[in-house]
């Protein structure tokens, strides 16, 4: 037990955010711990399979994910798997409380844990994860060259990613519980102009099914008539929306109108000290390379950070 441990350098989450994070901060001899709650590799490591790496030309999630935590452990990161459950700002000192009790405290925060895509919860959904199902059709579409997709969802991410795929798929139905979309006109333009995409009104996927390997259709309810009706497709791609992980933002960090942390280009966030990358940091897009980036910045700008307070310290 590490009761009161005092770090340079505190990061949360095990992804590629943290774990790059923690590659940088390690190179740059600041002493730095990671806590990671859950699997190390974070999102990834439940991808079947990464395509768009640079420099890797084709790897499974976990392995890219073993590989991250191989490099950073080369250079000495310590690791502890626990769950952060608070964190106090302080004026010289953050304080991080972990589920087990104990608290460490540190100059600087690297916030990298990341947030959750929403699932539907319906049966076939997780049986079908990696075979069929999945939450992004930049990792996963070129698997579904002419073949037939469902998009389910309504916002802008369902109708960019059901563009996307309109140029690998064959045929893409969304599928939206309304007869409205929420994406914005110039996203349903797009979307209009695309002969290929079908949209599916008032209607909600009530089961994925499939072989046992792969998915074979999904059945789906017209929310007005409560008629039953079967679709064939191989992949489903379900866009209803993304939470940022919350849990570890303190309430002093300025964040923006869906809970993403907003931050300079330095990664930093209006508290000082406390540096945000990754999935749970605002900015375009979200790509495990973005991610990386992201940890890589935070990490430089966190070890300045950390210098700069040593040497205001020096100073009598
Ligand atoms: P979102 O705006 O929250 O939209 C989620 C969509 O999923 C809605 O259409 C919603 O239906 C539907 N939905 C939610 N729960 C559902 C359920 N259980 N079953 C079926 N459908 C469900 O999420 P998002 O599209 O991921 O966008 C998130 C944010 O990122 C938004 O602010 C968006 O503007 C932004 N974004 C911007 C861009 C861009 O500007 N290029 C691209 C992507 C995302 P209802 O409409 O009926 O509620």
């Amino acid at each position: 037990m590490e009761n009161n441990a005092v770090y340079d350098v505190v990061i949360v989450g095990g992804g590629p955010a943290g774990l790059a994070a923690g590659l940088y901060c390690q190179r740059a001899a600041v002493r730095t711990v990671l806590f990671e709650k859950g699997l190390i590799g974070g999102q990834i490591a439940i991808s079947k399979e990464v395509e768009n790496y640079p420099g890797i030309e084709g790897i499974t999630g976990f392995d890219l994910a073993e590989k991250l935590l191989h490099h950073a452990k080369g250079f000495g990161l310590q690791i502890v798997q626990e769950e952060v459950v608070s964190i106090q700002v302080g004026r010289d000192l953050h304080s991080v409380q972990l589920a087990n009790g104990d608290l460490y405290r540190t100059t600087a925060l690297i916030l990298a844990a990341g947030g959750s895509v929403r699932k539907l919860g319906i049966p076939g959904e997780a049986e079908y994860l990696g075979s069929g199902v999945s939450y992004c059709a930049t990792c996963d579409g070129f698997f579904f060259r002419d073949k037939t997709v469902v998009v389910v969802g309504g916002g802008d991410t369902a109708a960019e990613e059901a563009v996307y795929l309109s140029k690998l798929a064959k045929k893409v139905y969304l599928v939206h519980r309304r007869d409205s979309l929420r994406a914005k006109m110039v996203l349903q333009n797009r979307l209009r102009a695309e002969p290929r995409i079908e949209p599916v009104w008032n209607t909600v996927v009530r089961t994925i099914e499939g072989n046992g390997r792969e998915v074979e259709r999904v059945m789906i309810e017209n929310s007005i008539s409560g008629e039953m009706k079967s679709l064939a497709a191989e992949g489903v791609f379900i866009f209803i929306g993304y939470d940022p992980n919350r849990v570890v933002v303190p309430p002093e960090v300025r964040t923006n109108e869906l809970g993403f942390v907003v931050t300079d280009e330095k990664c930093e966030t209006n508290v000082p000290g406390i540096f945000a990358s990754g999935d749970l940091r605002q900015k375009f897009a979200n790509q495990i390379v973005i991610a990386a980036g992201d940890g890589a910045v935070a990490a430089l700008a966190a070890s300045r950070y950390v210098e700069s307070r040593k040497t205001r310290k020096t100073i009598p």
